[in-house]
């Protein structure tokens, strides 16, 4: 098992600490923050602008690897990727990539499995293993920035959408985020990035003292307690009305709107009742409604919503001024759609890349 610290979960700050304790001036912490996160070196040997001894340094002190991939699947719209890594205590966790028009989104897992135990996504269905750290983190985004890269793209977004929930890992996700955000790194503007959230409302209080300009996802599902507590054992100790309360203070701060993400389950939560009750909610709200027809789990029974039935649930909640989009559901032959995230490879097919 690995037991160097992993070179990614510094930030700059510390990196230039480091350098300092080696005798090293500033400037060569930069020179190493450029290649981890502008050339996307993968080991201390590629650094050979830096004096040997700090090389070597480098090499003895710090892995600039934990994820060790297992299992890459292709999805056979072709546009949607997922890879299974194993991390050095044996964890499992997975990672998607996928291309819609010039878009190159990274879903990415911030825990492994999660503890909130909702009824219909599979990390859920499997419990909280352990937290990521901010290294594990951001070498999810460093190992397909480097596949972008072979191939002359980039990462241009990125959705902490993965396994887990990211507010249940708060600092580290914060963490995380300054080191893909840096300038003098990796540089990704916080407006590409989104934490979706399943409604922790201290967390949510907190991420809006902090002014950040990462985008703001509500997983709601439901409009009312009764039905969201039934999907979404959290509500029992955040409901609906608290959480609203929470994110009315996020727009105040930051006059940014906030996407409510539904995942419409058939005869459950796609009713034209329940579309009612959600206009309601978010009317007169800088809001945006994502709906996307359930992904299958093997731990829940629910049908998605046929297409029909989604965009008239949609239009209901249009005709009340909210602005609603139904999503399209990608990679679900492997399993790489929202909620089927788990630390096993899926049985089924999809194309099986080395
Ligand atoms: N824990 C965070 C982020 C990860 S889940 C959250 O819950 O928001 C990413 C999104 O997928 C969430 O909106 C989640 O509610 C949704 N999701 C979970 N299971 C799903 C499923 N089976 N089908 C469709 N969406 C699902
Ligand atoms: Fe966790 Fe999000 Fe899945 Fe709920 S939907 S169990 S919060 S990952």
């Amino acid at each position: 098992m690995e037991t160097k610290p992993l070179i990614y979960d510094l930030t700059f700050e510390e990196l230039v600490e480091w350098a300092a304790e080696h005798g090293q001036p500033a400037y060569r912490a930069r020179q190493i923050w450029e290649g981890l996160y502008r050339k996307l070196w993968a080991s201390a040997d590629r650094f050979t602008t830096l004096p040997k001894a700090l090389r070597a340094a480098l090499d003895a002190e710090f892995s600039f690897s934990a994820l060790q991939p297992v299992t890459s699947l292709v999805s056979t719209d072709g546009e949607t990727h997922k890879t299974l890594f194993r991390l050095p205590d044996g964890v499992q966790i997975e990672t998607v990539r996928m291309r819609y028009l010039r878009r190159r989104t990274l879903c990415i897992s911030t825990q492994a499995g999660c503890a909130m135990g909702c009824a219909f996504c599979a990390t859920g269905q499997m419990g909280l293993l352990r937290n990521l750290s901010a290294g594990e983190i951001v070498e999810q985004v460093l190992y397909y920035a480097r596949w972008l890269g072979e191939r002359g793209e980039r990462v241009t977004n990125i959705v902490f959408m993965g396994m887990g929930e990211p507010f249940h890992n708060y600092d580290v996700v914060m963490r995380a985020i300054a080191v893909l955000n840096d300038r003098r790194g990796f540089g990704l503007g916080a407006r590409r990035m989104t934490i979706s959230t399943v409604g922790l409302v201290p967390q949510i209080r907190r991420f809006t003292r902090e002014h950040s300009q990462v985008n703001l996802a509500i997983s709601l599902h439901a409009a009312d307690d009764e039905l969201r507590s039934s999907l979404i054992p959290i509500n029992r100790k955040y409901p609906i009305r608290e959480l609203m309360a929470a994110v009315d203070e996020y727009i105040a701060a930051t006059h940014r709107r906030v996407t409510f993400e539904w995942a419409l389950i058939r005869g459950l939560n796609d009713t034209a009742e329940q579309a009612h009750k959600l206009a309601v909610l978010l009317r007169g709200r800088l809001a945006h409604v994502n709906l996307i027809p359930l992904n299958p789990t093997d731990g829940f029974v629910g049908e998605p919503t046929k297409p029909h039935e989604a965009r008239a649930f949609c239009e209901i909640v249009r005709a009340a001024g909210v602005p609603c989009t139904v999503r399209l559901r990608r990679g679900i032959d492997i399993r790489a759609g929202c909620g089927q995230l788990a630390s096993k490879p899926p049985r089924e097919v999809g194309f099986v890349l080395k």
